[in-house]
């Protein structure tokens, strides 16, 4: 399951942030996550519930924004956002294409409650 992988090094990462907050809880994670980074939302959302009990993110939301797999078409310049499975660009047909979003996983943003 790669969405554990990836709870785990969330969960990683946002425990060393919160690490100068002293008995701060993380209340929501937002996080930006492409297309093709084939990850699915809910079993991430749940694969961070699991292991973050009993830690300072414990009980925190996350947001999920997914990012859609955009290309960029080198023959007539065009952007544009690939639905289906072909990476033709839909303005003249072009095969020549470079990737511009869809492989991103980062984290957005972070909210911490104080422990007050
Ligand atoms: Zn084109």
């Amino acid at each position: 399951m790669h969405e554990l992988a990836i709870a785990q090094s969330l969960l990683k990462i946002v425990e060393q942030e919160a690490l100068p907050f002293r008995g701060a809880r993380v209340t929501r994670i937002k996080l930006r996550i492409g297309k093709l980074s084939a990850v699915v939302p809910d079993a991430l959302r749940f694969a961070f519930e699991v292991i973050s009990q009993g830690g300072i993110a414990e009980g925190a939301s996350l947001e999920i924004e997914e990012v859609p797999l955009r290309l960029r078409c080198h023959q007539c310049k065009e952007v544009f956002v690939v639905e289906g499975p072909f990476l033709i660009c839909p303005h003249c047909e072009g095969l020549d294409v470079e990737m511009v979003s869809g492989r991103e996983l980062e984290i957005k943003s972070m909210e911490i409650e104080d422990g007050n």
